[in-house]
């Protein structure tokens, strides 16, 4: 018997894509399907079309944005976006979903913003000090800190109104979020600890 389920979607089960260009989608993919979704690989615009929500992965933000471009993904996935499609993106990802970023890269190969969530990024902004570290930090809403795993990974110089800072570190906003886009600096894809797609599942 087919009908709306719970959520959002209509469907039981959500049905969550991964931006599949670039980076760690297989993580991300695995993450997803331990936190309740069924998860895919997103290449072409039709699964973009097939899909009730988006995460984009870690990778590097300027690889991603020049191939949004060759395989024609990036107007339809503004599209969406802009139409409220949910959307996670951890690390390049915090980057592409932003409204503005900074250190964008050099002109002609620079990563370009999807406008998703009112914040401002710094690409790269802890590399200047140290490309990677990790460490626990408290996230809004979990009885427990998170381990996060930062790798030449941005922080957030601008929230608008309307983002939610869900963790900090370094005196930074590193994970937030705007109605149903979220963000993180860091990599939960990595480390086994599903809360964060918990989270965003959760919100479908
Ligand atoms: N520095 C990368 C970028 O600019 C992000 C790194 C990551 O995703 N781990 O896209």
């Amino acid at each position: 018997m087919s009908g709306p389920g719970p959520g959002s979607v209509g469907r039981a089960v959500p049905r969550v894509g991964v931006l599949a260009l670039q980076g760690d989608t297989r993580e991300h993919l695995a993450a997803l399907a331990e936190a309740g979704a069924e998860s895919v690989p997103v290449r072409r615009p039709a699964e973009l079309a097939a899909v009730d929500a988006l995460v984009i992965p870690g990778g590097e933000s300027t690889t991603m944005s020049h191939l949004l471009r060759v395989f024609e993904l990036r107007e339809p996935l503004r599209e969406r976006l802009a139409a409220g499609m949910p959307a996670y993106g951890s690390c390049a990802g915090m980057i592409l979903l932003a409204g503005e970023i900074l250190d964008a890269g050099a002109a002609g190969r620079a990563a370009e913003p999807l406008g998703a969530i009112d914040i401002t990024v710094r690409r790269n902004a802890f590399g200047r000090q140290v490309d990677s570290f990790e460490g626990d930090i408290d996230f809004a809403g979990l009885d427990s800190p998170m381990h996060a795993v930062f790798i030449r990974a941005p922080w957030v110089e601008r929230v608008g109104d309307g983002v939610e800072v869900l963790a900090r570190a370094a005196g930074h906003p590193v994970a937030v979020r705007q109605g149903n886009v979220i963000a993180t600096a860091f990599h939960p894809e990595m480390t086994g600890d599903r809360r964060v797609h918990r989270l965003f599942v959760d919100l479908l």
